[in-house]
């Protein structure tokens, strides 16, 4: 019998990295899949800012950094002509210490986090199916089934579906991903191509007909490819490749040359989003909670971020730290950011591959206008780098977030990043816990919420005067929650 406070089912990267913050808080608890390992695949390849900030905090950034790359620019070619290239390298100069598109393979990014969980002296049982479920008086019981088919019974008081679009936690609970399905069908192929155009970041190829996205990857010639496939092919489980090559090589408008080719898959694209991503002490997290087209980029992050919420939280009540009710927050502050990522991805990705003519008419006609001049200019530029990297999200409808503001910086919003001479503001939020900054007023109480391991720094000049730049009070203190949002500002 398995008995543990907390049964995490799923070690993709969303399960990995709430095991990696649980360990971070000596929290016990024990992690399941199905898989024999990692996954193999390339899958998600942007790892937006907030995801590599989230690493510094764990101490994995720089590995993540090391091993991946900057996408330089984005082209933009419409009807087989490059009509603009935008150069995105330091696009958040300023914002974050991460100021560009990384890109790193998912199979990377679930090594680095499981890597970090065997420092941290946990590990994850691979090859273990959650197979059956029930409710007790206490939480949760039910069956693992090992790969060679022994079972274990467990009991947990929190249950925690980090499984994937097709969830056996989100079935337990009879909890349907509500939206829509894209009628049209999706392919990604990790090519190697040669394409006559300089390697250095993302090609866009739009046309009346097509969209193409081709994303680079790290040999020479490597490229994600992906796009809708023809109407001819039914069956999106089983394209031959050699279909898929015509297809790409025939229609991107580009002079495509394909070499080689190391995984293709087709699938459907759907926008989905369940009631809650809590009921009870289920929680839902990453795509067990909401599935929307890879097209933005966010899929992987998204999940990662929810598991960083989710991560201290749980921590903090199982460890005693705090009351059960600021679990509640969960749902409140994850799922509004869901629900607008489900709709604009879904209203991006239909404009990309819709048929009808105000559509086409909007993908070679429009969309190069608004894109190129948007990132030509600073305010639009630092505008889509903070969307797309995830920066902007935000929690200031939370409980847990009193109202407080200073300018334009608000209870809820991200910490945020500054420099000056021989120092930065994410230096201060390293440890695990709240963190509580004294410009020159009197330390407050510690924070209602928590009464776990809290940091208390006073902030001198020239650090202080960094942060009156940033936005913060010249006299007053700051109470940032454990995963760099700010839970108070008193002014
Ligand atoms: C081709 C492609 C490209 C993508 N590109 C991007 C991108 O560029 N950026 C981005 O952010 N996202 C991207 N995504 C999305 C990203 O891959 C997913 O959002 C991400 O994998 C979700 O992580 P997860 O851990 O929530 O779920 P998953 O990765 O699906 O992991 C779920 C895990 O749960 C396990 N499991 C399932 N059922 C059980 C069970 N009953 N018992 C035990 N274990 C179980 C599975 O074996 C699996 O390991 C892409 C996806 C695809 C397919």
């Amino acid at each position: 019998m398995i008995q543990t406070p907390i049964l995490i089912v799923g070690a993709g990267p969303t399960g990995l990295m709430l095991s990696a913050q649980l360990h971070r808080y000596g929290t016990a608890h024990v992690i399941v899949d199905k898989k024999p390992g990692i996954t193999e695949l390339s899958k998600a390849l942007a790892v937006q800012a907030r995801t590599l900030e989230q690493y510094r905090q764990l101490g994995i950034a720089d590995k993540a950094i090391e091993q991946g790359f900057v996408a330089e620019t984005v082209q933009l070619i419409i009807n087989g002509r490059v009509r603009a290239k935008i150069p995105l390298g330091q696009i958040g100069a300023g914002l974050s210490p991460f100021p560009y598109l990384f890109i790193l393979e998912q199979s990377q990014n679930e090594a680095l986090l499981q890597d970090k969980i065997a420092m941290q002296g946990g590990n994850v049982q691979w090859g273990t199916a959650l197979t059956e479920v029930r409710k007790t008086a206490t939480g949760y019981a039910g069956i693992l089934t090992r790969h060679d088919g022994s079972q274990d019974e467990f009991e947990c008081q929190y249950l925690i579906g980090c499984d994937g679009a097709s969830s056996a936690v989100r079935h337990f609970l009879r909890m349907p991903l509500r939206g829509g399905t894209n009628a049209r069908l999706f392919f990604v192929a990790d090519i190697d191509m040669d394409v006559g155009l300089e390697k250095e970041g993302l090609l866009l190829a739009l046309n009346k007909s097509e969209f193409m996205g081709f994303f680079p990857m790290s040999r020479p010639q490597q490229y994600r490819a992906i796009g809708v496939l023809p109407s001819s092919v039914t069956d999106p489980e089983n394209i031959p490749f050699d279909t898929l090559k015509d297809h790409i090589e025939k229609n991107a408008g580009l002079p495509i040359k394909i070499t080689g080719h190391s995984w293709h898959a087709g699938y459907r694209v759907h926008h989905r989003i369940a009631d809650s991503f809590r009921s009870g002490n289920v929680f839902l997290v990453g795509d067990a909670a909401h599935i929307h087209s890879p097209a933005g980029g966010q899929g992987m992050n998204t999940g990662l971020g929810d598991a960083v919420n989710l991560g201290w939280k749980l921590a903090a009540v199982v460890n005693s730290w705090s009351d059960a009710k600021i679990l509640d927050t969960y749902n409140q502050e994850r799922r509004p950011f869901g629900v607008q990522l489900v709709h604009t991805t879904d209203h991006a990705f239909s404009t990309m591959v819709s048929k009808n003519w105000l559509a086409r008419f909007m993908r070679t006609s429009i969309l190069p206008i608004i894109l190129g001049t948007a990132l030509r200019f600073a305010v639009t530029r630092r505008l889509l780098f903070k969307t797309i990297s995830q920066i902007r999200i935000a929690y200031r409808r939370s409980s847990l977030s009193d109202g407080s503001r200073s300018r334009s910086i608000h209870a809820g919003d991200r910490f945020p990043w500054f420099e000056w001479q021989g120092g930065n503001s994410f230096d201060w939020l390293t440890k695990p816990g709240y963190v509580v900054l004294s410009f020159g007023a009197a330390l407050p109480q510690k924070p209602m919420e928590w009464v776990g391991p809290t940091t208390f720094i006073k902030v001198d000049s020239p650090a202080a005067e960094a942060a009156v730049a940033a936005g913060l009070p010249r006299n007053g203190s700051i109470v940032v929650r454990p995963d760099m949002h700010i839970a108070q500002i008193i002014a």
